[in-house]
C-alpha cells in the first residue's frame, strides 16, 4: 500500500508496519522523493463487513452494509 506524500505529492511506500488492534494495522510511510525527506506513521483499518466471515471472532464487531454502501468515495 503507498500514500502521496502531503507535502511533495509524490508517492509514499511502507517500510515497517505492525498489528495495532484486532482491526487495524500501523504503518511507516517514507517519501520516495529524496529531496523531501517525509517520514510518517499511518493507519490501516477495517470499519465495515461487505460479506461476513464464514468462521466469524466473537471478539470482531464489524457493522455489516450493503454492497453498495461499502464502495469508497470517488476522488478527483
Ligand atoms: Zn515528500
Amino acid at each position: 500500500m503507498s500514500m502521496t506524500c502531503p507535502h511533495c505529492g509524490k508517492v509514499m511506500h511502507v517500510r515497517t508496519s505492525q498489528k495495532a488492534s484486532l482491526v487495524s494495522k500501523e504503518a511507516y510511510y517514507r517519501c520516495s522523493n529524496a529531496n523531501c525527506g517525509h517520514i510518517a506513521i499511518g493507519i490501516t483499518e477495517l470499519i465495515r463487513t461487505v460479506v461476513p466471515a464464514n468462521h466469524p471472532n466473537p471478539n470482531c464487531s464489524l457493522p455489516v452494509v450493503k454492497p453498495d454502501k461499502a464502495a469508497p468515495p470517488i476522488l478527483f
